[in-house]
């Protein structure tokens, strides 16, 4: 069991209507009491980021009670304003009311070509706007296979993270997410998740300090589901998690978030 306050993310991806993701994001707020020792995170579509927020606040008020629920962009560009066609600035998301932000998610690696020079600088523009950047890294199956699961996940944290200071580095969430476990149903094994979060979190501390590393949430994700969240959960680096499919259902999602309250 982690020794950090856990936290556990939904990324719904491109996924759900207006109402959907209404129903969705009230569904998960009201059935969030008991989770009260694990930090909850919903990332809806960009587009629907104003209304959840709104369903968000009115499914606490409603109970009497605060928010437990905070909300995420799923990406954002490196750039406050401007002529930017089609893309959503971090303070944009702020604004919608978004206190995290996932950026170099694997989908966008891969679809949109993010280097780790581009995530650094929308992590770095993330900071700036108060935002805490859930950053993604994680080696595919060739990679694996090839025994390079360490040296690709170091060079993607290190490029990542290029040039901030430990205060900076202590602001972070970083997710590790194994390509080949993403929407797979292939999850990693806990011992092999947990070989590289701790992989990572000595890579913190040689770049921010025992200190800050100490302090860094990691998550797992990939195939994170109800039924294998416990065994992750029980390991001593592995911090929360970032859940895609499962995070479409508000009981499973939630199940999971459980398993990390212990
Ligand atoms: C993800 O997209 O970040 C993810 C982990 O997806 P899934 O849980 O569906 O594997």
């Amino acid at each position: 069991m982690s020794a950090r306050r856990p936290i556990v993310a939904g990324n719904w991806k491109m996924n759900g209507d207006r109402a959907a993701a209404r129903a969705l994001a009230t569904a998960v707020e009201k059935s969030s009491s008991g989770i009260a020792t694990v930090d909850l995170v919903i990332c809806p579509p960009a587009v629907h980021l104003t209304e959840v927020e709104g369903q968000l606040r009115e499914a606490a008020g409603t109970e009497g009670r605060p928010q437990r629920v905070a909300l995420g962009g799923q990406n954002a560009w490196d750039k406050p304003a401007g002529a930017f066609t089609g893309e959503v600035s971090p303070q944009m998301l702020a604004d919608s009311g978004c206190r995290y932000v996932i950026l170099g998610h694997s989908e966008r690696r891969t679809l949109c070509g993010e280097t780790d020079a581009v995530v650094n600088a929308k992590l770095k523009a993330a900071l700036a706007a108060g935002l805490t950047p859930i950053v993604c890294v994680g080696e595919t199956l060739t990679e694996r296979e090839a025994g390079r699961t360490d040296e690709v996940v170091s060079g993607q944290v290190r490029g990542s993270l290029a040039g901030l200071g430990a205060d900076d580095v202590g602001r972070l969430v970083i997710a590790y997410e194994p390509v080949w476990a993403i929407g797979t149903g292939r999850v990693a094994t806990p011992d092999q998740a947990q070989a590289v979060h701790a992989l990572i979190r000595g890579l913190l501390g040689s770049l921010a300090g025992a200190g800050t590393a100490a302090k860094v949430r990691i998550q797992y994700g990939g195939s994170v589901k109800p039924d294998n969240a416990a065994d992750l959960a029980a390991q001593p680096d592995i911090d929360g998690a970032l859940v895609g499919g499962a995070s479409l259902d508000a009981a499973g999602f939630l199940a999971i978030a459980r398993a990390f309250a212990g």
